[in-house]
């Protein structure tokens, strides 16, 4: 988003583009995570300079790594290392099948663009209007999303603290503030619109999923909104209406 479209970021084009990107395969999912209904993991297949894969075997603690690029491959060629055997390889391609297994959700994608245009009044949102504190965490949480809001600004008498990015979260009121007012009024439209962005409309702008299973949005939610539970309600709606009301 920052690189590539029309209004590039030149500060994170330029951190990318020097950034070592070092990953670590999962071998211990939580109970939040979906990553495997995303197809996003928890093997990282690539984007990556290194990757590693944690093994903990008795006594035995040890990383597979394999580079995924020339700099990956010469930063590996500087720490000491063995080349790994096919117990090693086996017990990494064990660690993510463990992780695999340990999913705590899931969800299910297929139409799901269809299914969320289909639904812009279905009850279900009715119900996240008295759940939903528009609190903004799950959009902080999230590693996709990207209108931001962050400040803390501080220096009265203290040394000096700054963090700043602005722009704003979708779920505020000003961030769809035109002349005369919010066209998201509601907590309903603002939290159909973040959930609508992430697993319909996304596909649309970008040609992926804006969502990559990780489950931080519900970790984070004060509430225990749950994404996978409200696609859940929504698509079982259309099928026996009364779950819909929650
Ligand atoms: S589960 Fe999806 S929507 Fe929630 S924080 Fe992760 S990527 Fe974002
Ligand atoms: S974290 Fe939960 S309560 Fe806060 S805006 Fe997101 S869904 Fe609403």
């Amino acid at each position: 988003m920052f690189i590539n479209e029309q209004h590039p970021d030149p500060v994170y084009a330029g951190r990318r583009k020097a950034a070592l990107v070092i990953v670590v395969n999962c071998g211990q999912a939580a109970k939040t995570c979906f990553c495997t209904s995303t197809n996003t993991g928890p093997r990282a297949e690539s984007g990556y300079d290194l990757a590693l894969t944690e093994i903990v075997d008795g006594d035995d603690h040890y990383f597979v790594a394999e580079p995924g690029t020339a700099e990956g491959r010469s930063l590996l060629a500087e720490i000491p290392h063995t080349q790994a055997g096919a117990d090693n390889v086996t017990a990494a391609k064990d660690s993510t099948r463990r992780a695999e297994d340990q999913m705590g959700r899931k969800i299910d994608l297929a139409d799901i663009k269809e299914l969320l245009y289909r639904n812009y009044d279905n009850a279900r949102w009715d119900a996240l209007e008295k759940r939903c504190l528009a609190c903004g965490n799950c959009t902080m949480a999230c590693p996709t999303c990207f209108c931001s809001k962050v400040e803390d600004v501080t220096d009265l008498t203290g040394d000096h603290a700054e963090r700043w990015r602005e722009w704003d979260s979708c779920f505020t009121m000003d961030f769809s503030y035109i002349h005369g007012g919010s066209v998201r009024a509601t907590t309903r439209s603002r939290y159909r619109q973040w959930l609508v962005h992430k697993l319909a409309t996304w596909l649309d702008q970008f040609g992926s999923s804006g969502c990559v299973g990780c489950g931080r949005c519900i970790t984070w939610c004060p509430v225990g909104i749950d994404l996978t539970e409200e696609v859940r309600l929504i698509r079982g709606s259309e099928t026996s209406p009364e779950t819909a009301d929650g």
